[in-house]
């Protein structure tokens, strides 16, 4: 397949945005793959950000990380990603080099614990200032649950209204596919402004 699948295309996209000892944050640590990634690109020099609201995520997460001894450059917080900004240090506010949100359930977890639009919203807007220039926001949108549409309607409203001065706004789907398939939004901070929209 020439076209890439959605997580490939995601790890494409973190992989050309985030160089060695950058600042990065997983928005949604779930099971720990994407912070495990995403620790490997910043090295022991760089940090990674991570938020989950279930104590089995971060457990999992931290689990992974050590396994890996990549534990040295992640701190991991149990609480909700709509906290973000209270919790990066302000000396890292404009660095961020990517963020990464993976919407829905956690795998093989509680099935009603899911992202909500509004907390997920919250984030986003807390998260674009503090991107660099250059930076960039993923997002995988899983809306096949129940909540699921009614988050990525309020995300695509949202996204398709950043001032295009401002931000690159991007979506990746697959359209034919049978089920909800998941699909990617990125947004990719073009120069340092606050996220006001345009009509
Ligand atoms: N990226 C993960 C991985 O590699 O396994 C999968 C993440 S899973 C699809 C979504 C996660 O979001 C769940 O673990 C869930 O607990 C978490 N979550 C739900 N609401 C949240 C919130 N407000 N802040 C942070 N995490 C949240």
């Amino acid at each position: 397949m020439k076209i890439e699948p959605i997580l490939t295309y995601v790890r494409s996209l973190l992989a050309k945005a985030v160089m060695r000892d950058n600042i990065v944050v997983d928005a949604t640590v779930g099971n720990g793959h994407d912070t495990v990634f995403l620790a490997k690109l910043v090295g022991k020099t760089g940090k990674v950000y991570g938020f989950d609201i279930q104590a089995q995520a971060i457990e999992q997460t931290m689990n992974r990380l050590e396994t890996e001894n990549l534990s040295g450059s992640v701190q991991l917080f149990q609480t909700g990603h709509e906290h973000v900004a209270c919790y990066l240090p302000t000396e890292h506010h404009g660095q961020i080099a990517a963020a990464i949100f993976n919407l829905g359930y956690l795998p093989k977890g509680n099935k009603t614990i899911v992202t909500k639009p509004e907390t997920t919203l919250s984030a986003i807007e807390q998260l674009l200032p503090l991107l660099k220039v250059g930076g960039i926001l993923v997002l995988v949108v899983y809306h096949g649950h129940e909540g699921g549409a009614a988050e990525r309607d309020a995300l695509l409203e949202y996204v398709s209204a950043l001032n295009q001065e401002s931000f690159h706004v991007l979506q990746y789907a697959f359209l034919n596919q049978r089920n909800h398939p998941p699909f990617v939004l990125a947004i990719e901070k073009k120069r340092g402004q606050s996220p006001t929209t345009v009509m």
